[in-house]
């Protein structure tokens, strides 16, 4: 009985030493709210966004922000350093200008530090042990059209040995000034990928980056490695099943591959696809806390015992997911019936609108799908998928529009309408609406819109508009 109390002890002392700096990043968590920062609210805000917190932490105590060159079109790129410990840890953003997702919790991290709140002194702790180093935005060109590749048109991520680019540049210079000794390169990466064989998105995926075809394991990537054993567990209790494994063969161009390569133990950080959230405010949060794990690790090298293990277990990307995915539908070609998965990809594609783009619904794969899943599905057993028809008449005004009776329409089979001139703004409208000079395009097909009604005994049940579904048989 005594050992029996003893051992209680002892697990219960284990467990307090072990749970504090694991308790107070979960309160961390809980109070993300007061640090995230407020002004940006999407994926596509730009330099100028930036520019202003950038200038707030200028007046920021024990934070120094240094200018560290400009980009191809004259954008400044900040390095913002907080803490002074020994230890250095580089953390860069958005080398691809629509990868935006580490940038805003980069500076919900920084709102984070600055705080003036009951963590002071768990913050000041860690920061006399690390100094961080932040590069938000490295290529601010790419963030103005919202495109991966900077103003030459060149992928940064293919330049870290010819660094044609002055944002290639400044990442060498940086690191090779600092000689870092952890790296966190901060990407996004498509919503297709799962994590493993399995239906869930790979909303974070990791990866200690090769720094040799052979992909060896020398003590930097190992604890490049290790760290990220670590954040996955975390990870797990925030997104559980939905870190995947970046693939890792070895990219010679990379700057991942390159800064493990010089010495650095890199992280990737991959914010994929996660149910829900286009705009990756919920993945911004989870890139925050892991993070936030990943260097208090670092200051208390917590991350020392990890197993490699742990790391291989992780399961690596698999590109299973489309945004809708309908299964065993039947189509009829030339008289006769056949059955087919339907997968439609709502596809971003940019514009001068308020939000920055519109989406473009598109048939991308059809055939037997039965290993591929979709963010949503239908099960359209037992149901007929066909093109629309064009409604006969044009129309004048939206006025025209909201007279006509929807229900009865898309029971008739038509899914376009054609109208003098389109309606601004657009009026919210089961119909696809054509202007006088718009194809209007009859077929159902690989390739095509993805505008389509599925039909159960001869009756319209759904009506999928460029990509999603818009109506449905109550
Ligand atoms: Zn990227």
């Amino acid at each position: 009985m005594k050992v029996c109390i003893l051992l209680f002890c002892c697990m219960l002392g284990v467990q307090v030493v072990c749970a504090q700096p694991e308790e107070t990043i979960n309160e961390i968590e809980q109070a993300y709210p007061a640090y995230r920062e407020a002004s940006l609210t999407h994926r596509r805000f730009k330099h100028a966004d930036i520019l202003p917190l950038v200038q707030r932490l200028q007046q920021a105590a024990a934070v120094e922000v240094r200018e560290l060159g400009t980009s191809i079109e004259g954008r400044a790129i900040y390095q913002i350093r907080v803490g002074s410990g020994p230890v250095k840890v580089l953390l860069w953003s958005q080398m691809h200008g629509d990868e935006s997702t580490a940038t805003m919790a980069l500076f919900d991290l920084l709102n984070f530090f600055t705080a003036e709140d009951e963590f002071t002194a768990w913050k000041k702790e860690v920061l006399t042990k690390v100094s961080v180093y932040l590069i938000p935005m490295l290529n601010p060109d790419g963030a103005q059209r919202f495109t991966r590749r900077n103003r030459l048109g060149v992928d940064l991520n293919r330049d870290a040995l010819r660094l044609q680019s002055p944002e290639a540049r400044i990442l060498k210079a940086a690191r090779d000034r600092l000689q870092a000794d952890f790296g966190f390169n901060l990407h996004d990466q498509g919503r297709v990928y799962a994590a493993g064989r399995s239906p869930q998105s790979a909303t974070i995926s990791v990866l200690a980056p090769a720094y040799n075809y052979e992909k060896d394991v020398n003590e930097v990537r190992a604890n490049a490695m290790k760290l990220i054993a670590l954040m996955n567990r975390r990870l797990q209790g925030l997104i559980p099943g939905r870190v995947g494994r970046y693939n890792d063969d070895f990219e010679p161009r990379a700057f991942g591959d390159n800064i493990q390569k010089w010495g650095t133990s890199t992280i990737l950080i991959e914010s994929g696809g996660a149910p829900g959230d286009r705009e990756k405010q919920t993945i911004r949060k989870v890139n925050f806390v892991a993070i936030l794990t990943g260097i208090h690790a670092i200051a208390n090298g917590l991350y020392e015992d990890e197993q490699l293990e742990e790391y291989e277990r992780i399961p690596f990307n698999e590109r299973l997911l489309f945004d809708l995915l309908i299964r065993q539908a039947t189509i009829e070609l030339l008289d006769r019936e056949y059955l087919v998965d339907i997968a439609i990809n709502q596809w971003e594609v940019n514009d001068s609108s308020p939000q920055g783009f519109h989406f473009n619904g598109q048939v991308v794969e059809w055939g037997d799908l039965s290993p591929f899943y979709g963010y949503e599905e239908i099960d359209a057993s037992g149901m007929t998928a066909e093109a629309g028809k064009l409604y006969p008449r044009r129309l004048k005004n939206a006025k025209a529009l909201y007279k006509l009776d929807a229900q009865q329409l898309i029971q008739q089979g038509y899914t376009h309408i054609r109208m003098k001139k389109l309606p601004d703004p657009l009026p919210d409208t089961p119909f696809v609406l054509l202007d006088k000079q718009a194809r209007y395009q009859p077929e159902l097909r690989l390739g095509s819109a993805a505008h389509l009604l599925l039909k159960r005994n001869g009756e319209v049940v759904k009506v999928i508009k460029n990509g999603f579904v818009v109506w449905e048989k109550e």
